[in-house]
């Protein structure tokens, strides 16, 4: 066959989505030559247009729409979940993307007879609980690692897991792998939450009025250790898993590898776009969903002066995230399940950081 495997990305137009779709098809691939679906709700957006995949617009909440328009992809060997819905409790996230995970496990697995694989991405807040309990919750210490217990509140992330356990059994042979990143820096102006490009919108709308790059965050953040996870790294560590016998049935956590301060990254970020780089100012409390608040009009008069791929400024400027990532301590993962299940991919998180804000700027979402 002209294909050795078929891979189904949930989530296509995402930060990891957008990743994989990249590095699936190349000629190297591990598992390759891939055949390669992909699935969101909008249509085609144009920066994804010349990716070699088959884009199908699908609803994956809705049962219908989910069972039309993918049990007739009968081929799939590899299914690679990267998606959520973000609903305002956590009760109704542990609903809705369990129906969302359901959906697609139902209509996939009695459909595809050669399926072999499931990845399923989850992140860092397996350990540190869900948004609306972070900082509440007692977590276990940090630096955390696989093994850790499931802490006792609900997280969808649990959800999906159980979900999957329970899927599985319905077909002999059928393996999983469970990925945690922590912040991930990617590419993607449909993503949920992007920090990379959030950051970019903020940096180019500082310099289109000519004031200083603020630090809107926390002494924690601004002195402490962070790290972040690569979309690409982790869309390697999702297809190393999907390949790899001794990557099958195991959770793993994912990230670059190693540690970085914001205070130094602010100052390249400020480097990037051109802007003064401002200090820590813990007095001030700063946030940008108050600073960004009144910005629609200002982003709209950007986009408009320098030809970019209309945006809307709440979809590329997710100042809540922002506000989350840079207001506290970041809390470490390890490494160490992956290194020794022979994974030992990794990132220079310093040199990432300037190659995803250099693809923002290529892909004219910002100036
Ligand atoms: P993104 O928000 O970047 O992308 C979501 C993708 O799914 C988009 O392509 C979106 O396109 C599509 N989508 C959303 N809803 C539906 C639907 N109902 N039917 C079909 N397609 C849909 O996803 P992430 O990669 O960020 O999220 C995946 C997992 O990673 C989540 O569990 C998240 O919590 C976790 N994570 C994310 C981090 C980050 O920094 N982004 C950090 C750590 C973990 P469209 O809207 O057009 O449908």
């Amino acid at each position: 066959p002209k294909y050795q495997n078929v891979g189904l990305i949930i989530g296509v137009t995402g930060i990891v989505g957008n990743s994989l779709v990249e590095i699936l098809p190349l000629p190297n691939t591990p598992g390759g030559p891939w055949k390669v679906y992909g699935v969101a709700r909008r249509p085609r957006p144009s920066w994804n247009a010349d990716h070699p995949v088959q884009y199908i617009q699908c609803d994956i909440l809705d049962i219908e729409d989910t069972r039309s328009k993918l049990s007739t992809l009968s081929d799939v060997t590899h299914l690679f979940y990267v998606t959520w819905a973000s609903k305002s409790t956590e009760i109704e996230n542990c609903q809705v993307n369990g129906k969302m995970f359901k959906n697609v496990l139902n209509t996939i697995i009695p459909n595809c007879p050669n399926l072999k694989h499931i990845c399923l991405q989850t992140g860092r807040k397996h350990y540190l609980g869900p948004y609306e309990l972070m900082g509440k919750v007692v977590t276990h210490d940090p630096p955390f690692h696989e093994d850790l217990p499931r802490l006792n509140v609900p997280n969808f992330y649990y959800t999906l897991e159980d979900i999957l356990f329970e899927e599985v059994k319905k077909k002999q042979g059928l393996t999983w792998s469970i990925h945690r990143p922590g912040i991930i820096f990617g590419f993607s102006p449909y993503s949920m939450m992007n920090i990379v490009c959030t950051l970019c919108v903020y940096a180019a709308i500082c310099k289109h009025e000519g004031v200083p790059l603020k630090f809107p965050g926390s002494k924690a953040a601004w002195d402490g250790y962070s790290d972040c996870s690569d979309a690409d790294l982790i869309a390697e560590h999702e297809i190393w898993s999907a390949v790899d016998p001794n990557a099958k049935n195991e959770a793993f956590n994912v990230n670059n590898g190693d540690v970085f301060k914001w205070k130094h990254f602010w100052r390249v970020l400020a480097k990037q776009f051109g802007v003064e780089p401002g200090e820590l100012d813990e007095s001030s409390k700063l946030s940008l969903t108050e600073m960004m608040k009144d910005k629609g009009p200002v982003w709209d008069e950007i986009v408009k002066e320098n030809e970019l791929v209309g945006t809307k400024l709440e979809d590329v400027g997710i100042w809540w995230f922002a506000d989350s990532v840079l207001g506290r301590e970041c809390m470490l993962d390890i490494m160490n399940k992956s290194k020794k299940h022979g994974f030992v991919g990794f990132r220079d998180s310093k040199k990432a950081f300037v190659s995803w804000i250099n693809k923002v700027k290529a892909h004219k979402i910002v100036p």
